[in-house]
């Protein structure tokens, strides 16, 4: 049984085929994004393995199935990048890895925060340069700050857990609010009432049709001035020409974004030499308060062993008995 592997990166050949020893799978990485320039070039494998930034779209499943691939594994929670329809109508199954450590993501959510908050990756420059000055390092407490979570699931839920152990008072916003989280004391809002009502907030609902541009000029004009904002959940979830507008009128104080929605052409990628052609990330990038990582929330040993062990399970289930408990379903 052969897999293509597409995005693929030397991290993912080291964890795959260390989980691979388990299965004897035949394993084809690519480096190359899985797009409509590449499909044609799948060549007897019957399972594709996709990343976030690879899209697999109508015109791309069509040919997969065309080439005989049975089966998409994405090895990430995130499914918005599949034509769901497409696959359906195609025959293609799907499946993902629903949950890898949450707590990869959340921790890196505080930690987007801490940096951006206290300024320790401006010390750490000054530092070396003999600057042992403090002007325009200063911070706020995390402590009794309100935190409006939108989206409490793994992820929120970990990252909110984590920020109660700083004290913050958390609020929420969820489609279906976890009873357990209220029994710990968070209190579930409207939309309006976190945007409004919120010092921080942090984003941790999947990018779906209804919230696109979640964070626009109408939603920002309802937070507090100098709001903190962090994202680590999709780069879609933001407009962000209305966040550069904000970041200039000081109505967001602080940034942080591990995505961004024109990142696919960006991230996972060493750019160093070349000129990048996009202005709105390179205007993000010049405002001193505003910290961008390159979809790097989830990269932990921890995570990454999971997403092997999850992916060539689900994908050796689907093989055997054609049935899996991560397939997304329509
Ligand atoms: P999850 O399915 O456990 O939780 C998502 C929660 O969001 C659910 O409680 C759901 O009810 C809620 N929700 C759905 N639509 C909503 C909406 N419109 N408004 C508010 N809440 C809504 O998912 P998770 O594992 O916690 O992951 C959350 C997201 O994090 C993923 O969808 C993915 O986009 C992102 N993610 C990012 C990284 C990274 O490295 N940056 C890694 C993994 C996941």
């Amino acid at each position: 049984m052969k897999i293509a592997f597409f995005s693929s990166k030397p991290y993912d050949r080291t964890f795959f085929e260390r989980e691979n020893e388990n299965y004897g799978f035949q394993l084809h990485f690519y480096e190359t994004h899985l797009g409509p320039h590449i499909v044609n070039a799948i060549d007897g494998e019957e399972v594709v393995c996709a990343f976030v930034n690879d899209k697999l779209n109508h015109q791309v499943i069509q040919v997969l199935a065309e080439k005989g691939v049975r089966l998409i594994a994405l090895r990430c929670a995130g499914f918005n990048n599949v034509d769901l329809q497409a696959a359906k109508e195609c025959g293609l199954q799907v499946c993902r890895v629903p949950a890898y450590s949450p707590e990869a993501v959340a921790e890196h959510t505080m930690a987007m925060l801490l940096t951006l908050n206290r300024k320790t990756h401006k010390a750490y420059n000054r530092v070396r340069e003999q600057n042992f000055a403090l002007n325009g390092l200063l911070g706020f407490n995390i402590f009794q700050k309100k935190i409006g979570v939108i989206g409490t699931g793994k992820i929120g839920k970990a990252f909110i857990k984590i920020a109660m152990g700083f004290g913050a008072e958390i609020i929420a916003y969820d489609l279906y609010p976890d009873p357990s989280l209220i029994s710990m004391g968070v209190q579930y809002k409207s939309l309006d009432e976190l945007f409004g009502e919120s010092d921080i907030i942090s984003l941790h609902c999947p990018l779906t049709a209804d919230n696109h541009y979640l964070i626009n000029q109408e939603t920002l004009a309802k937070m507090k001035d100098g709001v903190t904002i962090i994202n680590t959940s999709r780069g879609n979830l933001i407009h962000t020409n209305h966040a550069i507008q904000a970041l200039k009128e000081h109505k967001i104080g602080l940034l942080g974004i591990d995505v961004y929605e024109q990142e696919e052409k960006l991230f996972f990628k060493d750019l160093s030499t070349t000129i990048i052609e996009d202005d709105t990330i390179q205007r993000l990038m010049s405002f001193p308060n505003v910290l961008v990582t390159a979809h790097q929330a989830f990269f932990t040993t921890e995570a990454l062993t999971q997403i092997a062990e999850r992916t060539l399970k689900s994908i050796s289930d689907l093989l055997t008995t054609g049935k899996t408990d991560t397939e997304v379903l329509l």
